[in-house]
């Protein structure tokens, strides 16, 4: 067990960072922003012009209403206690369990839990080391390549990127780039999509620089920066009785609303109801749940979350499942739909809203991210100031933006581990043997690397830790999210058996989807 009491004391920094994302008014104005987009020119996949109208030149009443849910900081048990008692209990329209996305920092971060939310299907992004605001490269650059040596996320899995306070420049959207992220995910959408100048454009591609944000971020918009590619999914404000000057972006239920002086509940989930329907009844621009999960945590000690709040929540989703095309989504799934729009009556076709479970024989002893399997397995980094376990072995000293990769401990005898290959996936990984469970055809993957790293290294994961210049073998196929995340033409149906299409969660999402249309 973890020293509850010791972190809780140290944690309380961070509770204060957490307060972060409040906007009191527009983020941009229709003179900051000088954004010009041919649609004729600029075509999905890859480039999709900023625009409130949905993707694919679909009606609204065609399209899908997505709830994005995602979380930020550390990644700990309460925080993931946090985020199920709000998802765990639903279904999608398919059948299939909610996925989120998690903007991991690594301070106080449980990297075996990484590893454990990810294979359980969960997007797992960048949100820096040490949570820093307007990041340098290392930061960046360094939470990928820790995640992968000690969670075993693929680095070819780590798509997104959130600013710490959602602060970021121009310089942080070009790092992004240059480390090949698909997206970013900091920007305000920050004013109603009732109003003629709203900023709720659907995700876009920086083709044509950003659309948002214009008058928080320097030297943005009016073109800048062009981006070719490169995906923004902007944050979308939830409004109150105030309008435009009553924005609520992360967290609203922590403030009070329409200019009042305490939090009520009822008024949050009323604004809350209110700003969804705009959307629903528009043009389905997405809405998110940006939360910090440690503010509402019934298991972290010295945190007295509020139940009324916890329920509110609840009521609030549940209220939006009963209408019928809802869907609550991580980011890579929204992105996904986005990229390759299609009716709500071909939902059931897309392979990222489908749920997948890795076949792993459930009585093998392997560190894989599957409880019931990694059982006794993991190995207790005891670092003082925040010890955590992983499958991966304990580094020498604690990842740092300088040392982002140190080389195992072995000094206690533990034999070194080996880290996920380019070429297998997390949950078929040993590490203890540097086996692939699957070596087959069927279930053999290979992570696309990335030019990410110091030096501009091209780096491919695998090894035993110290460098990730050690490819350990050879790249055979293109690598295949277990989660079904891969575009159709890389995950035809049935190609790959050893990968359960969730049988019976697919049936009944047929079913779901049909029924429900
Ligand atoms: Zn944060």
């Amino acid at each position: 067990m973890l020293p509850y009491a010791f972190l809780a004391a140290a944690l309380l920094p961070i509770l204060a960072l957490a307060q972060d994302g409040g906007i009191s008014g527009p983020t941009t104005s229709p003179d900051a922003l000088g954004y010009s987009c041919d649609p004729t020119k600029c075509q999905l996949p890859n480039c999709n012009c900023a625009s409130t109208s949905p993707p694919g030149g679909l009606k609204p009443s065609e399209v899908p209403q997505f709830i994005v849910f995602t979380a930020d900081d550390a990644i700990q048990s309460y925080t993931l206690d946090s985020v199920n008692q709000f998802l765990a209990q639903r279904k999608n329209p398919n059948g299939c369990p909610i996925k989120m996305t998690y903007f991991t920092s690594l301070s106080f971060t449980n990297y075996t839990l990484v590893t454990d939310w990810y294979v359980a299907g969960n997007e797992i992004a960048d949100h820096t080391m040490t949570h820093v605001g307007t990041p340098p490269a290392e930061e960046i650059n360094g939470n990928l390549i820790t995640l992968n040596a000690l969670a075993g996320i693929p680095l070819s899995a780590i798509k997104g990127f959130r600013a710490p306070f959602l602060n970021y420049s121009v310089e942080t959207l070009q790092l992004l780039y240059k480390s090949q992220f698909t997206y970013d995910s900091s920007a305000a959408a920050s004013i109603p999509v009732t109003d003629p100048n709203t900023d709720a454009y659907w995700p876009y591609t920086l083709d044509n620089g950003m659309a948002n944000d214009c008058l928080e971020v320097p030297g943005q918009c009016k073109g800048q920066p062009k981006l070719p590619g490169f995906w923004e999914i902007p944050m979308y404000a939830f409004f109150d009785n105030l309008g435009v000057a009553g924005p609520h972006l992360m967290d609203p239920w922590l403030d009070a609303a329409n200019g009042d002086s305490k939090v009520n509940d009822t008024a949050t989930l009323e604004y809350m109801q209110n700003t969804f329907t705009a959307h629903y009844n528009g043009n389905r621009q997405p809405i998110g749940l940006y939360t910090h999960p440690i503010h509402l945590s019934t298991t972290y000690p010295g945190v007295n979350a509020p139940m009324s709040t916890i329920n509110m929540i609840n009521a609030f989703l549940d209220w939006a499942q009963e209408q019928p095309n809802v869907w609550i989504v991580s980011n890579e799934q929204l992105l996904d739909w986005v990229q390759h729009p299609v009716p709500v009556s071909q939902l059931n076709q897309v392979e990222s809203l489908k749920c997948t479970t890795p076949q792993v024989d459930a009585s093998a002893k392997i560190c894989n991210g599957i409880p019931g399997n990694e059982e006794g397995l993991l190995s207790h980094c005891a670092f003082s100031d925040f010890p955590f376990y992983t499958c991966y072995g304990c580094p020498t000293e604690q990842p740092s933006p300088a040392n982002p990769n140190p080389p195992q401990d072995t000094s206690n005898g533990q034999a070194m581990r080996h880290r996920l290959p380019s070429n297998c996936s997390t949950p078929f990984w040993d590490p203890i043997a540097g086996n692939c469970l699957c070596n087959s055809q069927t279930c053999t993957f290979t992570d696309n690397s990335r030019a990410i790293g110091p030096n501009g290294a091209n780096l491919t994961g695998g090894g035993t830790g110290g460098s990730f210049n050690q490819p350990s073998q050879t790249p055979t196929n293109q690598y295949i999210p277990f989660n079904g995340a891969a575009p159709p033409s890389l995950l035809p149906m049935g190609a790959y058996p050893a990968i359960i299409l969730a049988v019976i969660g697919a049936l009944i999402g047929t079913i779901g989807v049909a029924s429900n249309l």
